[in-house]
């Protein structure tokens, strides 16, 4: 496969951005290697600066549920430059976009809109201070929540692939804040916060963690949280920025029967635009500026392109139930393909699985929290990638990513991603 012209990119990138790139984990470091440079997608495609075609397994980290450049997506993006880029000011879709969230995610009373996934964390932990007088949140470790400063301690993907989960800039103080525990360990969050009572304003979470690879909570976990939350007046905050609008229509926490007190949201309710939210009871969300004394703004928030595209993505998605069930049968499919390939070849590594978003992992232990992923042979993970690349399969760029399926993908498509794992996985092995 030729990709000159994407490597030449790259070495003349690192003279202007650092790293090459925009955001670290697309710099190929993990898995090794010069990053392929994006031209164009369309539907279950990415294609590549030299010319050559991926299936799409990324899509541009879990948004493009519909696959790339859906034509009503597109139309509405067309229609809305028509009329300028921002105003900085309210607009009738943003109200449309607000009633349909409230309407499909039950736990949301009322939502703000924002820029970006990071936004809408930072955002929902202060209200949660604001709301409760208290300075001490809880995260798990190998969740990501985006760059802010009090998630940047024991944080997934980029940061966990780089190796540096404490990232330098960030204050003893906020770090102090930020207490971790291990996915899935409930004693360790009643251990927490018995040791810091009245003091723990929040508790979040990925529901189903996409950022340490593909984790799923064990049976009891979201439920343990609420109680936990419940009983000490925390509020427990449901990060899904990946899961929202994707493994059900209301999320993880409809799929999981689990009422979070706030929501944050992501790219997904952009339609792949620049956009996030955060939203729940309206007793906390009335907190918010102007209602309420927490301070929150942005002057590009419910920009009114990402807003066109946000509401047609969600709109299409409300009205079409079958998009759920194709995405679950795509999985379903996949793991069994990838599973048969393993008896076949006599291999026993992790496969973790939900509905549309999957990681194999390699190796035989089960994976549940931060440290069972990292006993992940990740050499082997890097070879395995770049197999995978070279058969033309466009997956996450690190170990401690999931995998996420578009309904643009066929059966077809479905059968070649499997044959290239089965492939990958016999020359990387020499079976
Ligand atoms: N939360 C989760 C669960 C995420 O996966 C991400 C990014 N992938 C974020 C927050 C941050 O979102 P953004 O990159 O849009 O700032």
């Amino acid at each position: 496969m030729n990709t000159s012209i994407s490597q030449h990119l790259f070495e003349k990138a690192q003279n202007f951005i650092p790293g090459g790139v925009n955001s670290p984990v697309r710099a190929f470091r993990a898995v090794g290697g010069s990053p392929i440079f994006i031209k164009s997608a369309k539907g279950p495609y990415v294609y590549d600066e030299d010319g050559n075609e991926y299936i799409e397994l990324i899509n541009s980290w879990g948004p493009m549920i519909l696959g790339h450049a859906h034509e009503l997506i597109q139309k509405a993006v067309s229609d809305a430059i028509q009329h300028s880029f921002s105003f900085g000011a309210p607009t009738r879709r943003e109200v449309e976009i607000a009633e349909l969230i409230v309407s499909m995610v039950p736990s949301i009373e009322k939502v703000r809109m924002v820029n970006s996934g990071t936004e809408a964390t930072m955002s929902a932990i202060r209200v949660a201070r604001g709301f409760t007088g208290r300075d001490k949140i809880i995260k798990f470790e190998g969740c990501y929540h985006g760059h802010g400063d009090s998630f940047l301690i024991a944080a997934g993907s980029g940061a966990a692939t780089f190796g540096t989960p404490d990232s330098p800039g960030v204050t003893r103080g906020v770090a102090n804040d930020t207490l971790t525990a291990p996915f899935n360990d409930l004693g360790a969050v009643q251990q927490l916060v018995d040791a810091n009572k009245n003091h723990i304003a929040a508790l979040i979470l990925e529901p189903v963690v996409g950022n340490m690879g593909c984790v799923l909570p064990k049976e009891g976990f979201l439920e343990g949280l609420r109680k936990i939350c419940d009983e000490e007046g925390i509020v427990l905050i449901l990060d899904e920025v990946m899961t929202g609008f994707r493994l059900a229509k209301g999320g993880a926490q409809e799929r999981f029967g689990v009422t979070p007190d706030l929501t944050t949201l992501g790219k997904i309710i952009g339609g792949g635009m620049p956009v996030g939210a955060y939203g729940g009871k309206a007793e906390i969300m009335n907190w918010v500026s102007p209602a309420g004394p927490v301070y929150q703004a942005g002057t590009l928030s419910g920009n009114p392109i990402a807003m066109a595209a946000g509401l047609t993505m969600l709109n299409y998605l409300n009205d079409h139930p079958e998009v759920y069930t194709q995405l679950e049968s795509s999985g379903a499919k996949l793991a069994a393909g990838f599973r048969a390939s393993q008896e076949k070849l006599g291999l026993n590594y992790t496969l973790n699985q939900i509905g549309s978003m999957y990681t194999l992992f390699f190796t035989n232990q089960q994976v549940t929290d931060f440290p069972s992923a990292k006993t992940s042979d990740l050499i082997l993970f890097g070879k395995y990638f770049h197999a995978m690349l070279n058969r033309g399969i466009y997956m996450g760029p690190s170990q401690f990513e999931s995998m996420f399926l578009s309904t643009a993908l066929t059966d077809e498509h479905l059968n070649k991603i499997i044959e290239a794992n089965e492939d990958s996985l016999k020359e990387i092995l020499s079976l």
